[in-house]
């Protein structure tokens, strides 16, 4: 049986080990496939393209795109696309280059609250290619010892309904997900039960997106067998990864996780039988 991982970060997003060391520990951890998955931008996964190939496993072409769905945080994952496609290209160049002024109005936002932070600080936590993400702010406020995990720093401080909350440019869901399947690439909405309304999954359907995350890692059984249904009810296809950034809890769940094997029939065939 394979062993497969289709949701992995680098340092080329907000992941802590860089694409060489995700490649190693997954060899170590028995993975036959993966995919690098990062927030908005391949880099890490070309930089690792030839070196994966080498090393005897399977990295599937991949990125995780932040879109907007009423106004709503909506992960879409990409697979299996064209990687010189100018039009996606360009949309994942759009919603990376806005992070870095945004980084800088949540830090202000902080510092107004008495939360002493400094951007160079920051900084120094971004990905190898400048990405700043929240997850590096967090690290910067744990580092300084305003809060104990990145759980409180999300609930209390920068999460989605928070004082320092402030929105980076994303596309409409319905709009990255046209321009990924133009790319001919695959698009799979990442772990469903955080939408939290299964109406909005729905109307991503209508959309056209063609799958489900459906074996995420850090879901329970109740909610697989949830999306489950409504993949085979709606012929989408099934996806899974354990979303690896390379912290404490992540660092167990790698290894022990994999996805089942028709997942990789699935996104070849890019839809349910
Ligand atoms: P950003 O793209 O900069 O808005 O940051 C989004 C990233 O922050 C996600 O990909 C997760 O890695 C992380 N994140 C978002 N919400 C939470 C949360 N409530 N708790 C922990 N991490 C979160
Ligand atoms: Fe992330
Ligand atoms: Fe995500
Ligand atoms: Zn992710």
């Amino acid at each position: 049986m394979k062993k497969i991982d289709l949701h992995i970060h680098t340092n080329y997003s907000d992941g802590l080990y860089s694409p060489e060391e995700v490649v190693q520990l997954a060899i170590e951890r028995g993975y036959d496939v993966i995919s690098i998955t990062d927030h908005d931008n391949i880099d890490g996964f070309l930089q690792v393209k030839d070196y994966a190939a080498d090393q005897g496993i399977t990295l599937i072409p991949g990125v995780e795109i932040s879109t907007v769905h009423r106004n709503r945080d909506v992960h879409i994952l990409a697979y299996n696309f064209d990687l010189e496609n100018a039009a996606l290209l360009d949309l994942m160049k759009r919603i990376y280059d806005s992070r870095y002024g945004r980084a800088e109005t949540i830090i202000q936002k902080l510092n107004e609250r008495g939360i002493k932070i400094d951007i160079e600080k920051v900084k120094s936590y971004a990905g190898r290619n400048n990405y700043l993400g929240r997850p590096h702010i967090a690290r910067a406020m744990i580092e300084a010892g305003y809060c104990s995990d990145k759980y409180e720093v999300f609930d209390n401080h920068i999460g989605e309904h928070c004082y320092a909350y402030v929105p980076k440019y994303a596309p409409s869901s319905e709009k990255a997900i046209k321009t990924i399947q133009e790319a001919g690439g695959v698009s799979i909405l990442a772990h469903p039960y955080t939408m939290g309304d299964d109406r909005l999954i729905y109307e991503l359907i209508a959309y056209g997106i063609d799958g489900l995350e459906v074996f995420y890692a850090k879901s329970n059984d109740e909610t697989v067998y949830h999306y489950n249904e409504i993949a085979q009810e709606n012929n989408l296809i099934r996806t899974g990864g354990s979303d690896f950034h390379g912290e404490g809890y992540d660092l167990e769940i790698f290894g022990h996780y994999t996805a089942p094997e028709s997942v990789l029939a699935e996104l070849k065939r890019g839809s349910y039988e």
